[in-house]
């Protein structure tokens, strides 16, 4: 660790217990134990305050970090520009903010507008808002609810918690912003949990779910459907055969925006640009951050079809026919130039056929897994983001308890690998260990990853 002494180490963590709020975390165990650093990555590897090496499993602990660590050409391309132009906000434009919009939409067919924010939150938030505005312009502010799916994840905000599916993160936040409107997850593995679910075709019965729950509010009311393409924290969940399709004629049926929440699947998590791309989808909006820059600059974008955009230019002769919202940093250069140079690597390292033939091999290996410990109790994934659900039961498919999958993960980390869990929390829907690792991975670290959590589940379960 380049210039740091252990001392100088010794005083970061000392620091750190007495200072930091870390995310997610209950910090009476730190004021004993030690929080972990991480002080250095390359690759897929990264190193720990104590020098230990892990290999990184879950890109940046949070589906991050798609191009891995260590890179030069992004760290020159954002020195560049912040010494050029760092910053201007408000209503003015910039060079790369200018260029990576328009590569971007060279990898989105139909989308038209970026529109530039720092999180996959705020981006959200922006879709959300427009949504309103719609509402507000061309329906008497009639037409205003938000549909989102039990399980889905759309942010930490208020407002996008309230369009939070995962009532566990929820909890002691109330009372939540009116207008937004549960409809109910499509997870065949768990269809049994739902009343009604048939054998054949769940997708479909699945999305009519939706359907029922539009008629019900009164489909003038309803101004979008907000719908993560493969669901990431709520569990790593595959839509089945024929949902998006069906998702798709409803909210055309109704004249409802569809809203597809990319933070995760979005830069080619799924092996392919965008998630929905996988499922022949036509969004109104398309949020993502996480992947857009790896992590190396804070960016996050919320993308509109013309459709949408011409909305708020229609009647420019009314002074309030602008979407009047702003964003500090959504001024800040650092993000679309390292934004820029992050497409340019998944492009130049053909890293999207990378990603679909190591996620191939990821589900291989933890199918095989599943053959040898029956607490797998279901294998999931597209592209290099993949679940394995572990349960107590295969026939009743009952949740394995949290304090078990947290032993799985602690005994890789032990091991030097890091895998995630799906919030833990609630035993009965967060029992599945995740992985989704840089876009470079090689067959070498995967294999690295499952022999590691094949011997934790013969340890934990043995
Ligand atoms: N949407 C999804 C699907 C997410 O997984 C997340 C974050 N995990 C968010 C939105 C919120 O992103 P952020 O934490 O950058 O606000």
């Amino acid at each position: 660790m380049d210039g740091m002494t252990a001392n100088d180490l010794s005083h970061v963590v000392d620091a750190d217990r007495a200072h930091v709020w870390h995310h997610l975390v209950q910090h009476k165990p730190f004021e004993t134990g030690e929080p972990k650093i991480i002080v250095e990555g390359k690759g897929m590897r990264v190193w720990d305050q104590n020098g230990k090496e892990h290999i990184d499993a879950v890109s940046g602990g949070v589906w991050t970090v798609n191009v891995g660590y260590g890179r030069e050409s992004i760290a020159n391309a954002v020195r560049d520009q912040i010494l050029k132009m760092n910053f201007f906000g408000g209503t003015t434009g910039s060079i790369p903010g200018a260029l990576f919009a328009e590569k971007l939409m060279s990898k989105m067919p139909g989308m038209k507008r970026v529109y530039y924010a720092n999180s996959g939150s705020e981006a959200n938030e922006k879709a959300f808002k427009m949504v309103r505005q719609i509402a507000h312009k061309r329906y008497g502010g009639k037409k205003h609810k938000i549909l989102y799916r039990d399980r889905d994840y759309h942010g930490s905000t208020l407002a996008t918690m309230s369009a939070g599916g995962q009532d566990e993160r929820n909890a002691q936040y109330g009372p939540f912003a009116p207008g937004f409107v549960r409809v109910p997850h499509c997870m065949e593995y768990r269809k049994h949990e739902q009343d009604g679910a048939p054998e054949e075709n769940y997708g479909v019965w699945a999305a009519n779910q939706i359907e029922e729950v539009i008629l019900r509010e009164g489909p003038d009311t309803v101004g979008a459907l907000c719908l993560e393409p493969v669901t990431a924290g709520g569990g790593v969940i595959t839509p089945p055969d024929g949902y998006w399709e069906r998702v798709q004629e409803i909210c055309d049926k109704y004249d409802i925006l569809l809203h597809i929440d990319e933070v995760v699947c979005g830069v080619g998590r799924t092996g392919v640009w965008f998630g929905y791309q996988n499922y022949g989808i036509k969004p109104d909006f398309v949020t993502m951050a996480k992947g857009v820059a790896s992590g190396y600059a804070a960016i996050s974008c919320c993308v509109t079809s013309e459709k949408v955009f011409d909305l708020f230019k229609d009647d420019a002769s009314d002074p309030m026919n602008y979407f009047r919202d702003i964003s500090t940093f959504g001024g800040c250069t650092a993000g679309p130039a390292a934004a820029m140079e992050n497409m340019r690597i998944i492009e130049d390292e053909d890293l999207l056929a990378n990603t679909l033939v190591m996620g191939e091999r990821m589900l291989a290996n933890l199918q095989a897994l599943a053959e040898k410990h029956p607490v797998i109790g279901d294998v999931r994934g597209k592209g290099l983001f993949c679940g394995a659900e572990l349960v107590t039961d295969r026939k009743t498919k009952e949740p394995m308890d949290e304090k078990r999958v947290g032993a799985v993960v602690a005994d890789c980390m032990q091991q030097g690998v890091i895998i995630g869990a799906t919030n833990r929390s609630i035993p009965s829907r967060n029992n599945t260990l995740t992985f989704s690792p840089a876009l470079i991975a090689t067959a070498d670290d995967i294999d690295e990853i499952t022999e590691a959590v094949d011997r934790a589940l013969g340890r934990v379960f043995g």
